[in-house]
């Protein structure tokens, strides 16, 4: 015996909670939907656990994170959930799925079943030991993906105060980390493999402007090389990293960011997978039209790029979360996903938006001594990425539009030279859709540069724009 149910979301994070608000929204009823979550709270917006959970000073605590605010949407609390009709099923394991008898069952053993399955089981934190080292279960050993491995952090951190730590990883989680153990005093290291941080986006050339901001803050790099071993004392607490270059760290704590798995394991021979999630068509549709992937455990088609791509940002999540219930409660009313990749990051008085693609080459503008700096990213002749630091609400606007746009770019010189200005103009001259035409880039793909102003047909993705103000300027905690 079980519960039974006409929607069901597997997973209560980022976008579990932006999907209950779009049900509800979309008129869902009473007793339809639930939600279940291994995670003892109702979702929340998980990037505040790098950011504002980590303050010394008035930090940031549930309920006041819960989603949606991130996105100037309702906060949604226990009482909300319960108000709108929503079972949240939390604090429960879901150890096994059967699409084909549309079931789950809990850890505790009892079934679920659905009509309709939504997997937004987000992912996991890759564990050192997954590159033969042990260790990770030191007390003094850090991981950061939920709100118990925050409190963790925060309680080592605070037993910490003015000692030495080792970040080990140099992408957003490292570089947010070490952000904040700086701000709690306490002296770091950063170690990775690659030649420089957030190997991933960042070119040699940003990369540099962000280590040498914190050097300044006293944030030593060493880079091309990775922990082999852990010194321990005798009560299992780590005492030192020792380096594959032979060198050692004597260490207060760690901190572990070397990458996240996504959690597909409950489907994997059940459902199709791709890039390492569960696949899904333009309606986040997966290879069982009963079920539904989104968030950073779905790889759906990016349009703009005509490609699969499996993104593990929190923008992604809402949107495909809002996405997929439309899709379900108004198929006939609903295009496939049409998304422009968004990430941003805040460290420090830092903070920058990255939209796109990083393929191609780049052209790097801005003074890059100075506080406004950013990159394009130009491939087969068209503008697909862009990258932006320290600018203002109509800057970060510009440069959504322009790389939704994807405008034709013939002369890098005279981009570089441009600079920002190139995405302003772009967007001081909007250019309008008509009625009816919603693949309008394609119009301006064949244009020289500059001749973009004088194109009829484009649409403007606003909206895109407008989060794009929200991230980078509201100084938000999450
Ligand atoms: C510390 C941190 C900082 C971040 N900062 C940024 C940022 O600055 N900018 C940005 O763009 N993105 C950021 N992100 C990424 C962003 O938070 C994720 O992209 C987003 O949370 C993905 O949402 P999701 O709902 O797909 O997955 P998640 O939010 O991870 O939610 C997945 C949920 O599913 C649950 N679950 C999984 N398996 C099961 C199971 N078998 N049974 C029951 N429950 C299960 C999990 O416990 C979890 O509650 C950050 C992430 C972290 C961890």
């Amino acid at each position: 015996m079980g519960r039974a149910f006409v929607y069901v979301i597997l997973g209560g994070g980022v976008a579990a909670g932006y999907a209950a608000l779009e049900f509800t929204r979309r008129g869902v009823f009473h007793g339809e939907l639930c939600i279940i979550s291994d995670e003892p709270v109702p979702p929340y917006e998980r990037p505040a656990l790098s950011k504002g959970y980590l303050l010394p000073e008035a930090p940031a605590r549930l309920p006041s994170f819960h989603t949606c605010v991130g996105a100037s949407e309702e906060r949604l609390t226990q009482k909300w959930y319960k108000e709108h009709g929503i079972e949240l099923v939390l604090g429960t394991h879901i150890k096994s799925a059967d699409v084909k008898r549309k079931t789950l069952l809990t850890a505790a053993g009892e079934t679920i079943s659905y009509k309709i399955l939504i997997i937004a089981t987000g992912a996991r934190s890759l564990k050192l030991e997954e590159f033969g080292v042990t260790g990770s279960n030191a007390e003094n050993v850090c991981y950061l993906r939920d709100l118990a491995d925050a409190d963790r952090l925060v309680n080592v951190m605070q037993s910490c105060a003015g000692g030495n730590a080792v970040v080990i990883g140099g992408g957003y989680v490292g570089m947010e980390c070490a952000a904040s153990l700086v701000i709690n005093k306490i002296n770091v290291t950063m170690v990775f493999p690659e030649a420089h941080c957030m190997a991933r986006l960042f070119t040699p050339k940003i990369a540099s402007y962000y280590e040498d901001y914190f050097n300044s803050k006293g944030v030593k790099f060493i880079k091309g090389t990775i922990m082999s071993y852990f010194d321990m004392d005798s009560n299992g607490k780590v005492t030192a990293v020792n380096l594959r270059d032979g060198s050692w760290l004597p260490v207060d704590m760690v901190v572990v960011g070397i990458g996240i798995r996504p959690n597909t394991s409950l489907f994997e021979g059940q459902l199709t997978l791709e890039r390492g999630g569960i696949k899904v068509n333009g309606l986040m549709q997966t290879s069982n039209s009963s079920v539904y992937a989104i968030g950073d455990v779905a790889a759906f088609p990016v349009k703009l790029f005509g490609e699969t791509r499996r993104l593990e940002h929190v923008d992604s999540a809402r949107k495909s979360a809002r996405h997929v219930v439309a899709a379900i409660m108004e198929p006939n009313k609903t295009d496939d996903f049409d998304y422009l990749p968004f990430f941003y990051s805040r460290v420090f008085t830092l903070c920058w938006q990255f939209y796109g693609d990083n393929a191609g080459e780049v052209v790097h503008f801005g003074d890059y001594s100075g506080s406004t700096i950013g990159a394009y990213w130009i491939s087969k002749g068209h503008l697909v990425g862009s990258f932006l630091e320290g600018g203002s609400k109509e800057d970060f606007e510009a440069i959504a539009k322009a790389t939704r746009l994807k405008l034709a770019i013939d002369d890098l010189t005279e981009l570089e030279r441009q600079g920002l200005g190139f995405a302003l103009a772009v967007s001081k001259n909007p250019v309008r859709s008509p009625p009816g035409n919603v693949s309008a880039p394609s119009l301006i793909l064949e244009r020289p540069l500059y001749a973009w102003h004088a194109t009829a047909g484009v649409i403007v993705a606003a909206s895109v724009a407008a989060f794009g103000y929200w991230y980078g300027r509201r100084r938000r905690r999450w």
